[in-house]
């Protein structure tokens, strides 16, 4: 990618570019044509490094990302072929400490991802074998099993006391240093890539990507097959997030297409 692009299309990737089968293909023509612009596509995800260095080779995206809901992000440096990166975070380890503890306060048993079974992890993300592997690998954020919502709501004011936060995901919710977030991460990869000025076209589908939405310029709300996300909506209806006209991928797609064919300078 330029370091000089104009504008960057930063996206969340599960709900949003993706259906719940992990499907993107009605968006896979808006990618072509954003890659002919030179627009970066930057994924911008609760998922790992690894599930996003394999989700690029898959899609031929070649762009920088933001990892595990905003703890970490990575790039290519095609001058010395070696991957870069920046940490936001606390490591898993400390963050799983600080879930026990919590659970303890809340007197809830939060579950991590990781100590489920992969019959179970299947079951709960449809995800098996290798793609299990690269789920597991966590780094700087734990994700575990959405608690109803009066106990989220607690686990939320108990997380202030340890310098962490939680975001809720449609399959499950992510502890993270209050540190870092997606619209953090966007915001050390401006400066990292010294392109201050340019333009955050955002898209996301669940309350883990309204740090990335507040912070953005272009905000898009893509809803699922119900709608969007209650915790999207007060943006929604503020007139802060368009709402795409259609679920995931379809959605995106549109949007996008939308958006861009409204931007005449794209290129510098
Ligand atoms: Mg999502």
């Amino acid at each position: 990618m330029s370091n000089y692009s104009k504008y960057w299309i930063v996206t969340d990737l599960d709900g949003t570019l993706m259906d719940e089968n992990y499907d993107i293909s009605p968006a896979i023509k808006t990618l072509h044509l954003l890659s002919e612009l030179d627009i970066p596509v930057i994924p911008c995800t609760s998922k790992t490094a690894s599930e996003v260095r394999y989700f690029r080779k898959q899609n031929g995206l070649f762009d920088p990302f933001i990892v595990e809901n905003g703890a970490a992000v990575y790039g290519f440096n095609k001058s010395s072929l070696s991957e870069w990166e920046l940490i936001l975070g606390m490591s898993y380890k400390d963050l799983r400490i600080i879930l026990m503890n919590i659970s303890n306060i809340v007197n809830y048993h939060l579950i991590p991802l990781n100590d489920l079974n992969k019959d179970q992890i299947f079951e709960l993300t449809g995800l098996s074998d290798q793609s299990i592997n690269r789920a597991l690998d966590r780094q700087w954020s734990v994700p575990f099993l959405n608690p109803p919502d009066e106990i989220f709501e607690k686990v939320k004011r108990v997380c202030q006391t340890y310098n962490v936060h939680v975001f809720k995901g449609n399959r499950m919710s992510h502890l993270l240093s209050s540190e870092s977030h997606k619209g953090e991460a966007v915001n050390k990869l401006k400066v990292h890539l010294k392109n201050k000025d340019v333009k955050i076209i955002a898209l996301g589908d669940s309350q883990n990507d309204l740090p990335l939405l507040e912070y953005a310029d272009i905000s898009i709300v893509v809803p699922g097959k119900n709608g969007p996300n209650k915790y999207l909506q007060e943006g929604i209806d503020k007139g802060k997030f368009r709402l795409a006209n259609a679920p995931h991928a379809q959605g995106w797609s549109n949007s996008v297409e939308d958006v861009i064919s409204n931007i005449n300078d794209f290129k510098c």
